[in-house]
């Protein structure tokens, strides 16, 4: 039996999964207890390479720290990429941290309050204005500071991006501003003390199908040059979103990655460079850098049998992976990959239900999942844990502790 390519990819010794080169068992004697996240640094790195190796070179990379904030994974990644998108004042600080630059850092989000336009004006960030009101905040706290702010606007497109698992552009929103706006705004700023750097389009996220996905960077790319042409000071940035998807599911196949670089490069060839020859041209990726990268361990705590199923339970749960519980926006609850790490060689010889620690029925893990037999006191190892994993999940509900998080 060969294992699935995310198990595949992190690599066994002596039947145990590793991280790092380390097998799981003695990584949680380093950390000294269970449950908690491991983060590989080697596929990290792979995997930026081959984003590298097949995105054209014209494209800069942005990490989308939201996906994960951990400082050590941030740092890491900011030798990797070009820049870095945060969402709130903390992400920020954590990225004025890493040795890149403030003009290299973007801030996005709605609500952005007064307090954090200050510190990202006093930073010297890009913040991507979601409004126009937020940019006459901006534009006050920059007079206020006397500092010059540095804006990009996020363009609400006129279009929808199908087959994202979180659609964040198109419609109404309360993302950016809507194209047919956009117009009225740049008339404003022109005569505001402000540096406006350019567009930010950010459709949607967890899409799989490289065929939407370059059909969205294209309408994207006509509309940033349409708005180019309208707005009077020269166009430098141009950040295209990203939303590139990684396989949760037994039925989810890879995104074709060489197709949507492909896609690129003729848009900057044909349409981006003869228009736009200086501006930086971003991608902004989350889950797609670190999404696989990431592991949960958690021990078994209890097995037991009632009614004729298999229950195994474990010392962490949805409080900590709320994703792999299914009630992180997804509509239809699957099982995220799941091996028992210190028996990958074992073959399979029983079907389970893998459940959390939690007091709730929604503390569902893995539903009939076919397993080696395992015993109390054995790890299980949840997978696809690198992104929207412990920051996403409701960690003060049942007051268990919080799990350690490691970059291996
Ligand atoms: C969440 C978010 C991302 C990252 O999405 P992923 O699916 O993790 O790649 C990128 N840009 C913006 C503006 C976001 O809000």
């Amino acid at each position: 039996m060969t294992p699935k390519p995310v198990i595949a990819a992190f690599g066994s010794q002596n039947g145990q999964l590793t991280v790092g080169g380390i097998p799981v068992e003695r990584l949680a004697e380093r950390v000294g207890s269970t449950p908690f996240f491991a983060y590989d640094r080697g596929l990290l790195t792979t995997r930026v390479e081959l984003l590298r190796a097949t995105l054209p070179a014209g494209i800069e990379l942005s990490y989308a720290m939201k996906a994960n904030p951990m400082p050590a994974v941030v740092q890491h990644i900011s030798g990797l990429v070009d820049s870095i998108d945060v969402a709130s004042a903390l992400e920020m600080q954590t990225a004025l941290d890493t040795p890149l630059t403030a003009s290299h850092i973007s801030f996005a989000g709605p609500g952005k309050t007064d307090q954090e336009l200050s510190q990202a004006v006093a930073a010297g960030v890009t913040i991507e204005l979601e409004s126009a009101s937020e940019a006459a905040r901006v534009v006050s706290a920059g007079d206020r500071l006397g500092l010059r702010p540095r804006v990009a606007i996020r363009v609400n497109p006129d279009f929808q991006v199908k087959g994202s698992g979180m659609r964040m552009g198109g419609g109404p929103q309360q993302f950016g501003v809507d194209v047919e706006q956009v117009p009225a705004l740049l008339t404003d700023l022109a005569s505001a003390d402000v540096e406006l750097l350019g567009f930010h389009v950010f459709a949607g996220s967890q899409n799989l199908h490289a065929d939407i996905l370059a059909e969205a960077q294209r309408k994207t790319v006509e509309l940033v040059l349409a708005l180019a042409d309208k707005s009077l000071s020269p166009i430098r940035y141009l950040n295209l979103g990203g939303g590139f998807g990684i396989p949760y599911f037994d039925k989810d196949q890879p995104l074709d990655l060489e197709a949507i670089g492909d896609n690129l490069s003729a848009l900057l060839t044909d349409e981006i460079r003869p228009n736009l020859p200086d501006a930086r041209v971003v991608m902004e990726l989350g889950r797609y850098i670190v999404g696989e990268c990431g592991v949960y361990i958690t021990r078994i705590v209890d097995r037991k049998v009632s009614r004729g199923r298999n229950y195994v339970v474990v010392d962490g749960g949805m409080h900590h992976q709320l994703a792999a519980s299914g009630n992180f926006g997804q509509v239809i609850r699957r099982n995220y990959p799941l091996a028992v790490a210190n028996k990958i060689d074992v073959p399979v010889d029983e079907s389970v239900t893998v459940v959390g620690c939690l007091c709730t029925p929604l503390d569902l893990l893995g539903d009939n999942v076919d397993l080696p037999r395992s015993e109390v006191g054995d790890l299980v190892a949840l997978f696809q844990a690198g992104a929207y994993g412990l920051t996403a999940s409701p960690t003060a509900f049942l007051g268990h502790p919080a799990p350690a998080e490691i970059l291996v």
